[in-house]
């Protein structure tokens, strides 16, 4: 698999509202939970997005399930019970919000 993109270790950090991704490059992402439920990638939440705005600011950020999706994405449910959103690794890795990776700022997770 070309360009494939794999963690070898995810963890929700609840209390800080981060999720922390180790990938099998060894390098760690450190995502902020209300930016990924922000840019959840299911079709009614980018028709809200472009409708709305920053209703985003109103999402409920409260993370409460996250699971695989075969071996390329994770799929997050959060406290209002929404949960189509699936966010591809390779996208994620994309835009780790390190310095390193993106000195320039984060580049946008999905073209809207
Ligand atoms: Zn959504
Ligand atoms: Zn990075």
């Amino acid at each position: 698999m070309p360009g494939e993109v794999r963690p070898q270790e995810i963890t929700i950090e609840r209390r800080e509202g981060v999720m922390r991704v180790v990938w099998l490059t060894g390098h760690t992402s450190l995502y902020a939970l209300g930016w990924l439920r922000a840019h959840c990638p299911c079709a009614s939440c980018r028709e809200e997005r472009r409708s709305a705005g920053l209703a985003e600011l109103s999402l409920s950020t409260e993370l409460v399930d996250a699971e695989l999706v075969g071996n390329y994405a994770i799929r997050f449910t959060w406290g209002d019970g929404h949960g189509a959103g699936i966010f591809p690794f390779a996208a994620l890795r994309a835009c780790c919000p390190c310095p390193t990776c993106n000195p320039d700022g984060l580049p946008p997770l999905w073209v809207e």
